[in-house]
């Protein structure tokens, strides 16, 4: 239906990203309020078994466009894609997760519809038959709503862990719309040459617990200490700007408004003072440790547990206990 509500499903290595289902929960919350439906689109190499998960977070319809073009995610051909849906079937919403893959689909199909797009979206909610897009704004301290009216699709990037996950029942099924696009190698502004996994790699959206450090840890070997800190946690590892700036480790690891935005269970943020910048990028997490030497450094305003030591000497103290307890 015209005005149904339609989530790009993002893929990768033959796996669908799990935050993808979060979307279709939110998706189909907004499709009540406009009496529609939720759809999900997604364009890969082949598509079949991905297609059939997402019928089990509530969805009854997935479009899909298939090709050995999209082998391994290649922007451009990504885009041309998913515009060319949108455009044949025009929506009315288009939801897209905040992430690098997400973001670059999103921003390019909205460019080639010549449509506006509300990044980073952190509040989604059908009000008055409106659709309005709730954003962060100045480093978080302000948040906006947004009305695009004059786009359809109505356009949105929604950032990771800001609505609850659907439940997954494996006993539903729908159908696949296959739509057929071809694109010529000449009309591709990338080719994939090689694919080389990073040696930081790490998914700092996705992870439930993150270890973080700053200024305060004052030299690369101390990031060592709070990689350990993760491993035993089973967490990732995260980083303030400062730190990245002073080459003590590689910008993946940024959490804030230039980098990386988390939602973590918990948050463990080791010399970091807690500037604006910083807050942004991981103030919703859902528990903030805080281990700093100044009690007066101002994260401790936005942390529920707060310790105030040397992390030198404190971090070393919580990998030996949480070795002992989780028995790693
Ligand atoms: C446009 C813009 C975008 C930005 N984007 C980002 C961003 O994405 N992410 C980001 O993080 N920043 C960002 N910043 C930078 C931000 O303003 C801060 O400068 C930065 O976050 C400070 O990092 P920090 O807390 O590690 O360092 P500092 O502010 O220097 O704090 C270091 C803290 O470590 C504590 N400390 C020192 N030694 C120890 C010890 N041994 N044990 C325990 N505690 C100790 C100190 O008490 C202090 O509180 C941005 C700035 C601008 C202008």
């Amino acid at each position: 239906m015209a005005n149904d509500v339609w989530v790009y499903i993002e893929h990768k290595d033959g796996d669908i990203s799990p935050m993808s289902y979060e979307l279709l929960g939110i998706g189909k919350t907004l499709a009540d309020g406009l009496g529609s439906s939720v759809c999900a689109f997604i364009i890969g190499e082949k598509v079949d078994d991905l297609a059939k998960e997402a019928f089990y977070y509530g969805v009854s319809k997935v479009y899909a466009i298939e090709g050995d073009v999209f082998k391994g995610f290649r922007p451009d051909a990504y885009a041309k894609a998913a515009s060319s849906l949108l455009s044949k079937y025009t929506p009315e919403i288009a939801l897209f997760r905040a992430t690098s893959q997400g973001t670059d689909v999103a921003a390019a199909s909205a460019a080639q519809l010549q449509f506006g797009l509300c990044t980073d979206s952190i509040g989604l909610a059908i009000d008055g038959g409106k659709f309005k897009m709730t954003r962060a704004a100045f480093g978080g301290n302000y948040t906006v709503t947004v009305v695009n009216e004059k786009a359809k699709p109505q356009i949105a990037t929604v950032r990771p862990k800001s609505f609850p996950m659907p439940a997954k029942d494996t006993s539903k099924s729908g159908e696949v719309v296959k739509e057929t696009f071809s694109i010529a190698e000449a009309d591709l502004n990338t080719k994939i040459l090689d694919f080389m996994k990073s040696e930081v790699a790490i998914n700092l959206v996705e992870a439930d617990i993150i270890v973080s450090g700053g200024r305060g840890v004052g030299k690369p070997e101390g990031f060592k200490m709070l990689q350990d800190l993760a491993k035993v946690l089973g967490g990732a590892l995260g980083a303030s700007r400062a730190a990245v700036d002073s080459g003590w480790v590689a910008y993946e690891h940024q959490v804030g408004q230039t980098g990386k935005t988390v939602k973590p269970k918990i948050y463990i943020a080791c010399g970091i003072s807690g500037a604006i910048q910083h807050l942004a990028g991981m103030r919703t997490s859902d528990c903030i440790v805080a281990i700093n030497k100044d009690p007066d450094a101002p994260i401790f305003k936005n942390a529920s547990y707060g310790i105030v030591g040397d992390l030198n000497q404190v971090v070393p103290k919580l990998i030996e206990k949480f070795k002992s307890k989780l028995g790693r």
